[in-house]
């Protein structure tokens, strides 16, 4: 879709397909009223209030629902909006959107509700992508992170921080517009200024590797040799019984994935036990080929041995392979005794489960540079990219004020800065941009 494109009126099942208690079915666009009062054979739909009634195709009757209708600008997407609550079955709800849109409505693209919204300023940008977030959040941490954007924190943050750099700017320009009524700023002004706002980029940008863990999550891999507990461990970590566990060494012959939610989203990987053995058969070979992949490709290795045999020679050859990774090292079955091999070493036992919490709260200290409770704010690449633009342009003005710099080249800086903050709220866009932002979202958002 065009920025300037005239807005036609859009339909979309926002609810996922699938059999649920009730599906929605949301209109936007100016005839949203008039289609919703024809299907529903309503004379008219009071916005705000709960309607309820029959949808109907001619005189068939599709299901019983729920009418919302929300009024322009008072809706999601800014426009007039009506949302049908109906059951949720796919054909029921499929039924209803082939009927609105055999009434002259256009199905809406990937996010068009959301574009719309934005476009319509009910969000700014950071707003919108914070909606895509909490979509996709992994965990529910990262979903709380991303209320927050959405609610406008990010969005305050950077209005605050452009007004700021603003009035720094038109100060300057005063002062070279009209010299005889305006002096020119002090430079002790300026560099004290641009410090300040620096300084905040560095705090919003203090949390940026630790977001891209939190949204997109790393790969943890258990690996120890057959027999010391992985695959226990593993179901232990997930709470089902996804792996088989037997005390015959070599019966994971696969690698077994599964996403959870430990905070920041870990993809947790149970490989096959790594063994050089005469006997080892074909079929476990390439499982334990896999294992030696799955540790490279791993962000984190939990390398497991078996406290009550200790640290064996077997043990060791293993650690070898992997020692140069990002590691934690387990000391199972620690309710049967044993030491730890070093002083880091974490005593576990999935038979017990001591242990495992503290496993849990290491592994998200091990990956993320800070404490979670500390980050105050999460970003994406593109919010990242433009915030070190910004910094950038503030750092080549406040070196330019150190010198004391004709301040005409100090105000290119500054509109520079300016530029990068207004594409980040969406002040500042391009068509391409825009729709490269709209498109990873989902139909019905
Ligand atoms: P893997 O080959 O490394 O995946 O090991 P498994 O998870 O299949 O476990 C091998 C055997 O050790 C099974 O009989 C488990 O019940 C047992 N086991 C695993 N963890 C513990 C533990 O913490 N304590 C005790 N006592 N036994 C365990």
């Amino acid at each position: 879709m065009n920025i300037s494109q005239e807005f036609d009126t859009i339909a979309a099942i926002s609810t996922p397909l699938g059999t649920g208690g009730v599906g929605v079915v949301r209109i936007s666009g100016d005839k949203s009223f008039e289609i919703a009062q024809k299907i529903s054979k309503k004379e008219n739909l009071p916005a705000g209030k709960i309607c309820h009634g029959w949808i109907y195709n001619g005189n068939k009757k599709l299901d019983e629902v729920i009418i919302l209708p929300f009024k322009a600008p008072h809706s999601y997407s800014g426009e007039d909006v009506i949302e049908i609550q109906c059951h949720g079955g796919i054909h029921v709800i499929q039924n209803i959107l082939d009927t609105v849109l055999q009434n002259g409505v256009r199905m809406a693209e990937r996010g068009e509700f959301t574009k719309r919204a934005f476009l319509n300023k009910r969000m700014d940008l950071s707003q919108a992508e914070a909606v895509d977030d909490l979509i996709h959040s992994k965990t529910s941490d990262f979903a709380i992170y991303s209320a927050k954007n959405l609610s406008g924190t990010l969005a305050k943050t950077i209005k605050e921080l452009r007004e700021e750099i603003f009035t720094v700017a038109s100060r300057i320009v005063a002062g070279i517009d009209f010299p005889e009524d305006v002096a020119e700023p002090e430079y002790t002004y300026l560099i004290e200024n641009f410090e300040k706002e620096i300084s905040q980029i560095d705090k919003i940008l203090i949390g940026a590797k630790s977001s891209d863990i939190l949204r997109q999550g790393i790969k943890v891999a258990i690996v120890g040799r057959p027999n010391v507990g992985k695959s226990s461990l593993f179901n232990a970590l997930l709470n089902i019984n996804r792996a088989i566990v037997t005390d015959i060494a070599g019966t994971t012959r696969d690698v077994i994935k599964e996403n959870i939610d430990m905070g920041i989203p870990v993809t947790l990987i149970d490989t096959a036990g790594i063994r050089k053995d005469e006997s080892v058969d074909k079929v476990e070979e390439i499982g334990i080929e896999y294992s030696k992949q799955s540790a490279q490709e791993a962000d984190l290795i939990l390398f497991m041995y078996a406290a009550n045999e200790g640290f064996t020679k077997e043990d060791k050859e293993i650690y070898e392979i992997i020692k140069d990774k990002k590691h934690i090292i387990l000391a199972n079955k620690i309710d049967l005794g044993g030491n730890k091999y070093t002083p880091q070493t974490i005593e576990i036992s999935t038979v017990s489960n001591k242990g495992l919490e503290e496993l849990k709260s290491e592994i998200k200290s091990t990956v993320l540079d800070m404490s979670s409770e500390d980050i105050e704010f999460v970003t994406n690449k593109r919010q990242q990219t433009c915030l070190i633009r910004c910094r950038e342009s503030l750092d080549r003005a406040l070196k330019a004020a150190q010198v004391n710099e004709l301040q005409d080249m100090i105000y290119i800086d500054l509109k520079s800065a300016l530029l990068a903050l207004d594409e980040i709220t969406g002040e500042v866009i391009t068509d391409d941009i825009l729709n490269n932002i709209f498109d990873h979202f989902c139909i019905g958002k």
